[in-house]
């Protein structure tokens, strides 16, 4: 393929998903989507990566069922008014109607809730930080688009307890660091995290940060968002512990959703290029190809014997590879392979094969960049070349993001800043409901911007700075983006 991606991103993004087989939308349930196995590969290894992050923060694994009757859904107020809209129902059971009609789960505090009610009692038992790794459906209503929105999507969800505000707190901290460490330092995916203002939070949440990257089109995508519950679904759900004086006490929630289809979408548009997909290194299905190139009219099983020899050793090292032996020119090949975005190529002919060495071809390298590479040193470059490309595609994606953090002081210049794709930055009265939610509708209306809210951790304005819509004294640096 050939689309130039920044300045095509919907038609990049639509071609990519049915050239490299990523997912196939011919599923004739609206809103859901096939994910085929070239995606399904990078996801399951960015499920590993995820869950070794999580486990090695004290989360255990745990499988909660899918269905949720709906008076558990219905015992937390806002929680069932903001997600009942979207929710699936189970009716009936062969032929027969349900007593009490299920859920499928949009989300599983009200599955697990109920279950750590039994299991906590005292402050032994606390922190409880337990993961399951599923799929969640919601009703969008919102354009569904594979990868980014849909109505079944794969994720993980945490969910974790403590006896005091201090623990939950920490725990948004190390769910910010964990986002960190995985979706930026593994997959190179630049973020800012936002806390949402309170028109926008996560039902039932005292409140919501969430982790905002940017497309190529300007808009930015929602990924992981952590949620200071407090002791809201403690007390509707009856999670008490007794505390260290005798004293029954609900306990302190948060809790921590990646979505990783979506985050897979987010890598594979943030990383790609205008021929096709670029794959970190260690989250490629396929590390490297090795093409064969031929003599037309010699026999070829030299070589073909030296391919099978490279073969084995780099797989007898770990690294994913394959011999592409089918009868397709070098060329259909290697547009192929670049396409699917395996990272390294390597070329073998007559001359490799008689001389023991193997020509090398990065996936992001300019155009005819060739390497010659001794077959006994090949682990160890092609192990130094993975790992050199993964931190060009980090080091570049940050570069655009933040070539792109801006900043206005007046509605024309946040105009201006948002449609060349930017997430500005600007002085904003207030993230309150009643006091700042209609000057986020008047820059939805006017520029189809939206208030993603305020940067974690960030000083706020001083007292002369005004807020960029109403005039008013500005309480927040607010940051405005396009989003999905
Ligand atoms: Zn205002």
């Amino acid at each position: 393929m050939d689309i130039d991606k920044q300045k095509n991103f919907s038609e990049w993004f639509n071609t990519i998903i049915s050239s490299a087989e990523l997912a196939d939308l011919r599923y004739n349930v609206k809103g859901f989507v096939v994910f085929r196995p070239w995606s399904v590969k990078s996801m399951k290894l960015m499920y590993t990566a995820y869950e070794a992050e999580l486990e090695r923060r004290g989360h255990s694994p745990a499988l909660f069922p899918a269905l949720i009757p709906e008076s558990n859904f219905k015992i937390e107020g806002e929680h069932v008014e903001g997600f009942t809209p979207q929710v699936f129902w189970v009716e009936m059971a062969g032929g027969n109607k349900l007593e009490e009609r299920l859920a499928m789960r949009p989300t599983s505090e009200t599955a697990m809730y109920q279950m750590y009610a039994l299991w906590i009692q005292g402050t032994a038992d606390l922190p409880l930080k337990i993961y399951q790794s599923c799929q969640v459906w919601r009703y969008e209503t919102k354009a569904t688009k594979p990868f980014f929105r849909s109505r079944e999507f794969h994720w993980i969800e945490a969910h974790d307890c403590f006896a005091d505000e201090a623990g939950a707190r920490g725990q948004v901290r190390e769910d910010m660091e964990m986002t960190q460490a995985v979706l930026f330092e593994q997959f190179g995916i630049p973020f800012l995290f936002f806390q949402r203002p309170e028109w926008d939070k996560f039902p039932g949440a005292v409140h919501t940060y969430a982790a905002d990257t940017l497309m190529p089109d300007g808009r930015v995508l929602q990924l992981p968002s952590t949620h200071l519950l407090g002791t809201n679904f403690a007390k509707a759900f009856n999670v008490y512990y007794q505390n260290d004086k005798g004293e029954r006490a609900p306990v302190w929630q948060t809790c921590y959703g990646p979505a990783i289809s979506r985050i897979y979408g987010a890598m594979f548009s943030v990383h790609g290029d205008n021929r096709g997909l670029v794959l970190p290194y260690d989250f490629a299905p396929l590390q490297v190809v090795i093409v064969p190139i031929l003599g037309k009219d010699k026999d070829g099983t030299a070589i073909l014997q030296y391919c099978q020899e490279v073969l084995e050793m780099l797989t007898r090292a770990g690294i994913r590879a394959k011999v592409d032996d089918s009868p397709n020119t070098p060329g259909f090949k290697y547009n192929h392979w670049e396409l699917q975005g395996v990272p390294l190529r390597v070329e073998v002919g007559g001359r490799e094969a008689e001389q023991k060495t193997l020509t090398l071809v990065v996936r992001d390298a300019p155009p005819k960049t060739k390497a010659t590479v001794p077959l006994a040193s090949a682990i160890e470059i092609v192990r130094k070349e993975g790992s050199l490309l993964s931190a060009r595609l980090t080091a570049k994606a940050d570069d655009y993001f933040k070539a792109h953090l801006s900043h206005a002081a007046t509605m024309d210049e946040l105009k201006a800043a948002l449609e060349k794709g930017c997430i500005v930055r600007v002085p904003y009265c207030s993230m309150e409901k009643n006091e700042g939610k209609a000057c986020a509708d008047e820059i939805k209306a006017k520029f189809a911007g939206d208030v993603r809210g305020i940067k974690y951790d960030e000083k706020p304005p001083h007292a002369k700075e005004k807020c960029v819509q109403c005039g008013r004294d500005a309480k927040h640096w607010a940051y405005v983006a396009r989003q999905y």
